[in-house]
């Protein structure tokens, strides 16, 4: 391999780790944009097919000819921690890619990338600790499960949170034996292959883990290639659902991470002051573009005008502003599409009846003119069937409702397609317990939000996904059982 171990420098041609070497890509090109001023930071050269074909070849080869699932787990184990290690030292670097491709501030990308070395180095000790099993035996025989793994997965992120979405992919994946094809989304393309570049630069074997940037067409190219065992998507309901139907003829395995509209639900017995600062975080944090983003606040009708207050007060504490600067709490929108399609909806519910009783606009001033923008915004006064409501939006878009009683609320907040989180909020911790147990949702955080925890599974009911990442099964994800019978046992 002819690996360039040196960090990235912008400007630079963009090679691709491809199959066995580092090429420059022979597809699309893509334009850089900063999100905080609009300016042209280079341009990528996305894969072609070709170059995707050849790099899920190499990656079968590798898959079966380097001994790397042969290999002792704890000598995988070694590669990752070494991986996990690489991201800490090239935090800075990773972070800064990450906000000049996505907005984010640079603080929540410093803080992601230690996620992302934090959800490897797991990994890695998920794989040397885990055991075989043996079943009881039900005669003179002796029966073990053992997991093997499906050869290439194909890893494809969207552009949120680069690092921490294609970590927690790609390190269960190699962990469990696989060899992996990383398909980033075309805005935050060169982050990851940074990211990647931790990984090989830590002694991967050759061919091992390839990134293909590029679109949609990318994107289909990988998902139907034959040689492609299982795969593992983050990213919207409606790609989930033609990336599922593409696979079913062949019967793919496959983890679908969806999108949201979770319900954030305040009792008239929460902490009020606790209740509006987590409401507020949990939409408005990372400028609403979160899949778990509380969206949908219900507040009990006796508290609401009250609550609204203190959440409005709150909202306005939030500073929009340059990402790489240290007071500012949220940056610009991740693109500037991103930004009109917030617009698009803040239109839809003017159209709808709704108030719009914070943001919905752009900041006014110098500092926002060239950047994509957008206020913290909170609309009311909507029906539960408007679109407002039930459509994601994934920007800082609130949308508030009132609501009477436990069963009220109960159907209000599983009266959406989606079930990825809620949140409950009540000093009541039966009752929050119990409403939490009611909760069509894969994670429901009660008097907090968006702790994520890498050894808990995480995932989605109904429309919001299929399987499960993180926690010690989000590595036996990436593997298939065998069960194997020993007998001819003497006596
Ligand atoms: P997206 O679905 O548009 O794209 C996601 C990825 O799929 C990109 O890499 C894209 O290039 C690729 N892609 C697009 N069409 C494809 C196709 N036909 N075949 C194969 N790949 C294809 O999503 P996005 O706009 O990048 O991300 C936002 C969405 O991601 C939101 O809906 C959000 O809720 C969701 N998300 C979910 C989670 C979760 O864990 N559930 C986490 C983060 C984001």
């Amino acid at each position: 391999m002819t690996a360039d171990s040196s960090p990235l420098r912008l400007g630079d041609d963009i090679t691709l780790p491809l199959g066995t070497s580092w090429d420059l890509g022979e597809g699309a090109v893509f334009s850089l944009t900063n999100p905080a001023n609009g300016s042209s930071f280079g341009s990528l050269k996305t894969a072609s097919v070709t170059q995707v074909n050849s790099a899920i070849e190499a990656a079968n080869s590798a898959s079966q000819k380097s001994d790397w699932a042969q290999l002792p787990p704890h000598e995988r184990a070694t590669c990752l921690y070494r991986a996990s290690e690489l991201m800490t030292e090239r935090r800075d670097k990773l972070a800064m890619l990450q906000t000049l491709e996505n907005g984010k501030t640079l603080k929540e990308s410093q803080g992601q990338v230690t996620s992302a070395a934090g959800i490897t180095r797991y990994f890695a000790a998920v794989c040397e600790t885990l055991t075989e099993e043996i079943s009881p035996s039900r005669g003179n025989y002796l029966s073990a499960t053992m997991h093997e793994p499906y050869g290439v997965v194909t890893a494809i992120t969207p552009w949120n949170s680069p690092l921490t979405m294609a970590a927690q992919k790609i390190a269960p994946a190699l962990a469990a034996g696989n060899a992996v094809i990383l398909k980033p989304s075309e805005l935050t393309s060169v982050v990851s292959i940074e990211l990647a570049r931790c990984f090989i630069d830590a002694g991967l074997p050759d061919g091992l883990l390839s990134v293909v940037p590029g679109g949609a067409d990318v994107g289909e190219a990988v998902v139907s290639h034959d040689d492609v065992g299982m795969i593992s998507f983050t990213g919207g309901t409606e790609t989930g659902r033609r990336i599922a139907s593409a696979v079913a003829p062949r019967f793919l395995p496959t983890i679908l991470e969806l999108g949201g509209k979770s319900p954030n639900i305040v009792f008239a017995d929460a902490d009020l002051e606790l209740a509006a600062k987590g409401v507020t975080s949990a939409i408005f944090g990372s400028g609403g573009q979160s899949c778990v983003a509380g969206s949908r606040l219900l507040v009990e009708a006796a508290i609401y005008d009250e609550f609204m207050e203190r959440v409005k007060a709150e909202t306005a504490k939030i500073k929009a502003g340059d990402p790489l600067a240290e007071d500012s709490n949220i940056g610009p929108m991740a693109s500037f599409a991103q930004r009109e399609r917030v617009e698009k909806y803040v239109d839809i519910a003017k159209e709808e009846g709704a108030r719009i009783t914070a943001g919905g606009s752009r900041p006014e001033g110098a500092a926002y003119d060239k950047g994509a923008y957008f206020l913290p915004t909170i609309v009311e006064g909507l029906q539960p069937t408007s679109r407002l409501v039930q459509e994601e939006i994934f920007g800082a878009v609130l949308v508030a409702m009132p609501f009477e009683g436990a069963d009220h609320v109960t159907a209000l907040a599983n009266g959406t397609d989606f079930g990825l989180a809620a949140g409950i909020w009540s000093q009541d911790v039966t009752k929050a317990w119990n409403m939490g147990r009611q909760m069509q949702v894969g994670t429901v955080w009660i008097n907090t939000y968006k702790q994520l925890s890498i050894a808990a599974p995480f995932g989605g009911y109904k429309d919001s996904g299929l399987g499960r990442e993180k926690g010690l099964q989000g590595l036996r994800a990436y593997q298939q059982a065998k069960s194997l019978y020993l007998g001819g046992f003497q006596g």
